[in-house]
């Protein structure tokens, strides 16, 4: 369950377009990828850092699989269950097998700070081991930012760094507008998506995607029928549904 080559079942039918908001980010990643892999710019490690919930990993997964190259995710947090040593056998075995298999993406997905003296210490020696030219480039995601004052920037280890922000008033409406066009004969107009995005000021996508769910849970628990979702069900929901961070509006 820690490693498996290709990707998660919940972005394995995910495509780019998925991705709402988050364009220069996208683009900033892609490039670092395709230049590393074509050997004209090397990148050895890419730290994507940020609130939780809106879109590390979506983007590190989807983006891995648009390359023509091996993925393996590890989930960090489940390492640590593991003691010193067993994850650091875990972690040097997964290098080997990147290195088997390049060109390689290998992401550490939930990286934290309080694990930094095993686990980080160990990503940080396997990536100075690993040779010169090979064509491995190690993702990380954390939504810890003491971790990037670390020793993780340093030249060599996750040099280049990408900031992945909550969404802003347009992307809030953009997931909600998406989350409505998936459902049976939703018109928008039967939501006030312009108070929807004002109100969810502050809110990651994953906190707007679960408002969007709470009200259609409210719609089926109401009328039996996803079709009579309106306004009111998305008023109800968000006096129970805030943010789950406290994070500045960056718009
Ligand atoms: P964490 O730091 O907690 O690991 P994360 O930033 O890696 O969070 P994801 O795991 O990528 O966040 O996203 C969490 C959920 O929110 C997923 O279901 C994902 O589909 C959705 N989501 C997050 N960001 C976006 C986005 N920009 N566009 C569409 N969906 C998003």
């Amino acid at each position: 369950p820690l490693l498996f080559r290709g990707i998660s079942s919940a972005t394995a039918t995910a495509n780019l377009e998925d991705i709402i908001g988050l364009e220069d980010e996208k683009q900033q990643l892609q490039d670092i990828i395709q230049l590393s892999m074509e050997g004209i710019v090397e990148t050895r490690g890419v730290l994507l850092y940020g609130p939780p919930g809106c879109g590390k990993s979506l983007l590190a997964e989807i983006l891995a699989r648009h390359c023509p190259a091996a993925f393996i995710k590890v989930f960090v947090p489940r390492l640590l269950n593991m003691g010193i040593n067993a994850s650091a056998k875990f972690i040097r075995e997964i290098f080997e097998k990147a290195d088997n298999a390049s060109p390689a993406v290998l992401f550490f997905d939930g990286l934290i700070d309080r694990e930094k003296h095993f686990v980080l210490n160990q990503i940080l020696v396997e990536m100075d081991c690993l040779t010169p030219n090979t064509k491995i480039i190690v993702l990380a995601a954390t939504n810890q930012l003491e971790i990037i004052k670390s020793s993780l920037t340093r030249p060599g280890h996750f040099d280049q760094q990408i900031f992945v922000p909550s969404p802003n008033e347009i992307n809030r409406r953009k997931i909600i507008e998406t989350f409505i066009s998936k459902l049976p004969s939703i018109s928008d107009d039967v939501v006030d998506l312009d108070f929807l995005s004002q109100k969810t000021a502050g809110f990651t996508a994953a906190d707007v995607k679960q408002l969007c769910k709470n009200a259609l849970r409210l719609a089926i628990k109401e009328s039996r029928s996803a079709t009579k979702l309106s306004k009111t069900h998305f008023e109800e929901a968000l006096k129970f549904t805030h943010s789950s961070v406290t994070v500045d509006e960056n718009e």
